[in-house]
């Protein structure tokens, strides 16, 4: 029998009325003929909260045990899903992450996953039950102890299994009906794509479209999981196929830039007049390096002509991520006279706004229209970098809305009124 695994996300689950009708979407997929699984997020906000009460109790806690707290979430909604299945007469159970198992690394709080067995869930498909997976969770083998996969996990948990039991598709259910060229609670323009390839997908959600974890297009990538992203909330009786994520070869009509991304989840650091000399890259980098903060955009601009005995010196402005920021600028401070800088300064209020496209690669200026229209529209831009097939650019925050909808005109993105 073919195999189909479902995911909801929190939204999709925030009340029983809401599990009644995800059990209606199993319900039809299993009377269509799919042995399936199915894998639930926490009811939306209940994961926040978790994290605030770990955060309440201990300001520096143990992330292990951070994870026993957060993983709860999940267990609540599977155990309620099975019951609801069970009550329109369909045999289900509901599964932990170490009951399949599913093993992951020992990164509290951001594990991965390196093996699922698929021998109990055979087991559970053979005796026609659904089966009913608790995202976002695994465990680590040797110490035996409970992981989460970081915000976000259970698109990845879905995608995982899927690739682990064989499944024909992975539908991701979540409060939107697809992929959109932009974020469509901040461009009501925004348009639904049809297809967009595993590459794109991959750039945007790590440039901050939350509507995949960046895992979870990564292992859809590389095992070839068939994955849709669609709506929940369409008639259960009627529903459409939503976004599917798949190979570049399979999308027929190629745009240049086919989505805008941003993310606020980013902070800005100047060094201002550090000596202009070899090595001094490496000082500055190698211990953020080994503090495990990484360093995204960077951009060095010489500060200081040598000459007349003063030696040369630059400045160097780069950003990390916003959780990182504060450790970035401790360890940035009792540097201060190895790196040999006058001052440092750091910034939280800023953006980076991405256009991606795999068009990028054979299209030359894609990037410089960019920088013309937002200058006309008066968006200073603070930093940029730009790769095969996206680019960024660093500005305030304040701009986001502002410089998010014009590159979405620019480029073409805005649906037909
Ligand atoms: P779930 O709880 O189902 O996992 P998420 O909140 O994680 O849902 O992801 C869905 C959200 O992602 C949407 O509500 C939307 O605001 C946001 N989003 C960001 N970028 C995009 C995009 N390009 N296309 C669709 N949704 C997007
Ligand atoms: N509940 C978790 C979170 O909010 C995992 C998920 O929903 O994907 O991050
Ligand atoms: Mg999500």
């Amino acid at each position: 029998m073919a195999r189909l695994v479902m995911k909801f996300g929190g939204t999709s689950v925030a009340t029983i009325e809401r599990i009644r009708n995800v059990a209606a979407h199993v319900r039809r997929e299993v009377e269509a003929g799919y042995e399936v699984a199915v894998v639930v997020s926490a009811m939306s906000g209940k994961t926040n909260e978790l994290v605030g009460w770990v955060q309440e109790c201990h300001k520096l806690y143990d992330p292990r045990e951070y994870d026993a707290v957060v993983a709860s979430g999940e267990q609540v909604t599977s155990g309620l899903l099975a019951l609801t299945l069970q009550q329109m007469g369909l045999a289900a159970r509901s599964w932990q992450g170490w009951q399949i198992p599913i093993l992951t690394s020992d990164a509290h709080g951001s594990a991965r996953i390196e093996s699922i067995d698929p021998a109990r869930l055979n087991a559970g498909f053979a005796r026609g039950e659904v089966a009913v997976i608790a995202g976002f969770q695994g465990m680590h083998e040797a110490t035996g102890r409970l992981t989460t996969l970081g915000r976000g996990g259970s698109d990845t948990s879905a995608v995982a299994v899927a690739a682990a039991i064989g499944a024909e598709r992975c539908d991701i259910y979540t409060d939107v009906d697809g992929v959109y060229t932009t974020d469509p609670r901040i461009v009501p323009k925004a348009r639904k794509l049809e297809k967009v390839s595993f590459e794109e997908m991959l750039e945007m959600a790590s440039l901050g479209s939350k509507v995949l974890q960046v895992r979870s297009v990564e292992i859809a990538m590389v095992h070839k999981v068939r994955t849709f992203v669609r709506s929940s909330f369409d008639d259960p009786a009627d529903p459409r196929p939503g976004t599917l994520i798949c190979e570049e070869e399979e999308i027929v009509e190629q745009q240049v830039v086919t989505g805008i991304a941003f993310s606020k989840d980013e902070a800005q650091i100047t060094l201002r007049r550090v000596a202009d000399k070899p090595g001094v890259a490496a000082a500055i980098f190698g211990p953020l390096a080994d503090s495990n903060i990484n360093v995204d955009m960077i951009i060095q601009v010489v500060s200081g002509q040598a000459g007349s005995g003063a030696p040369a010196t630059t400045d160097m402005t780069f950003t990390v991520q916003a959780a990182d920021y504060e450790r970035a600028m401790d360890l940035l401070r009792k540097l201060k006279s190895e790196i040999a800088y006058e001052a440092v300064e750091g910034a939280t209020d800023v953006v980076k706004i991405s256009a991606i496209g795999v068009g990028m690669r054979s299209h030359a200026g894609v990037a410089a229209l960019a920088f013309r229209a937002l200058a006309e529209k008066g968006v200073n831009i603070r930093a940029i970098t730009t790769s095969e097939i996206k680019f960024s650019v660093l500005i305030d925050k304040d701009h986001t809305e502002l410089a998010v909808r014009t590159l979405h005109s620019l480029y073409g993105l805005d649906k037909a009124a």
